[in-house]
């Protein structure tokens, strides 16, 4: 049997939202004084986006088949991201059997290993890499979980990240993820000021429903330390991303002195199984979180999960929407789901992606279900009002 092969592959633009969802226009809970490694310079605390967080906006990769069936992905990366597509990882797409995930992956990987590894070229890989599986999903008229493996439970559970997990509990959410607004710069009234809002929370939320910390890298090993033992009698399930991703030292020093039953969570500034063998093998981590527009794509991120397993290891995908609920709907380690409230104050369910997909599947009760997957690959369409731009062409 010979499959239809790719004869196009594009990559687009866009700026507002969606898949670079810190590309907020107005107040946003997003970039409301959150706690950064930027924190520790004064004029760089207010806003995320102050220091460049919206820089690089959405990647669109686009992908045809010869039988006239067409994929597309969205992610991170931006005009850099969408260089690589062009100009250098298409060359081993184009021609290639839409089967071909594999070899087309480890190629992608290997070419760019002299500038790559981690980063911008891991988003540029992930955008191909799940373009061509939503692609293989259309030629083949099938979901992309039931691609790899089909569906290990019907229902997936979420978890509310945003400003108001109070809230979140209402709208039947597990709980939710709190962003840190205060770092070690901000010294013994800042560390005061962020059990304040955790007690608050907590006090809303009843003592039974999850409630977590996001650090976003801002932590030191002390301070992430002395916050965890001070927020263990608030109920805190787990503290993520504590300190810079590169600091593998300091998680693993920070998990090995958590107050009992509290977690640690990390891993949506990884890439690829190495990376992720790393936070395995050196006890960084309970959780891991890959986000699969920047680990490598679902190709990888299944080598990822199956290392993770060994491990006895959970794999709860950082946010990226219909990207990773096919994936968590087929893994029995990925047993819950982040979802991002990109309502501006955080008080209502929106699709995670909005404006860019349509069909967008979100949460109802806090709960996915697995008919809200059934079609081909992704299951989204591109919505056909953006604005799209096309910065390079190959060749
Ligand atoms: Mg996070």
């Amino acid at each position: 049997m010979s499959a239809p092969t790719v004869t196009d592959l594009r990559a687009y633009v866009l700026r507002g939202g969606g898949a670079d969802y810190h590309d907020q226009d107005g107040p946003h809970w997003i970039d409301d004084h959150i706690a950064t490694p930027m924190a520790r310079y004064p004029g760089y605390r207010e806003s995320r986006q102050s220091f460049g967080l919206n820089v690089l906006g959405t990647l669109v990769v686009v992908a045809e088949a010869s039988d006239g069936s067409s994929g597309f992905a969205v992610t991170t990366g931006g005009e850099p991201a969408a260089w690589i597509v062009e100009k250098h990882l298409s060359r081993f797409v184009l021609g290639a059997a839409v089967t071909d995930l594999s070899r087309i992956w480890d190629q992608m990987y290997s070419s760019t290993l002299f500038y790559g590894r981690k980063g911008l070229v891991l988003n540029a890989i992930s955008g191909v890499d799940l373009a061509l599986w939503d692609l293989l999903g259309h030629v083949r008229a099938e979901p992309v979980y039931a691609m790899i493996g089909g569906a290990v439970r019907d229902e997936q559970p979420c978890y509310a990240t945003g400003a108001r997990p109070d809230l979140a509990v209402e709208l039947g959410f597990l709980g939710g993820k709190l962003p840190l607004h205060h770092g070690p710069a901000e010294g013994a009234d800042g560390f005061t000021a962020n059990l304040r809002l955790l007690a608050e929370m907590r006090a809303t939320m009843g003592p039974d429903a999850w409630l977590a910390y996001d650090c976003w890298m801002s932590l030191d090993v002390d301070y992430a330390i002395r916050l965890a033992h001070a927020a263990a009698e608030h109920g805190l399930r787990w503290i993520e991303e504590p300190v810079p991703p590169d600091d593998y030292w300091g998680h693993a020093a920070i998990r090995k002195a958590l107050p009992p039953g509290m977690l640690l969570a990390t891993g949506e500034h990884e890439a690829t199984r190495w990376g992720f063998r790393l936070l395995a093998e050196m006890g960084c981590a309970d959780i891991l979180q890959p986000d699969v527009g920047w680990c490598g794509g679902l190709t990888e991120l299944l080598r990822i999960s199956t290392l993770a397993d060994a491990h006895g290891l959970l794999v709860v995908p950082h946010g990226s929407s219909v990207y990773s609920y096919h994936f968590a709907f087929a893994q029995h380690n990925s047993p819950f789901s982040e979802f991002l409230m990109m309502a501006p104050a955080a008080d209502r369910v929106v699709p995670m992606f909005h404006p860019q997909l349509l069909g967008e599947p979100v949460p109802e009760h806090g709960r996915l279900r697995i008919g809200q997957l059934d079609a081909p690959g992704f299951g989204v369409t591109l919505n056909p009002d953006l604005a799209l731009a096309r910065p390079y062409r190959r060749g």
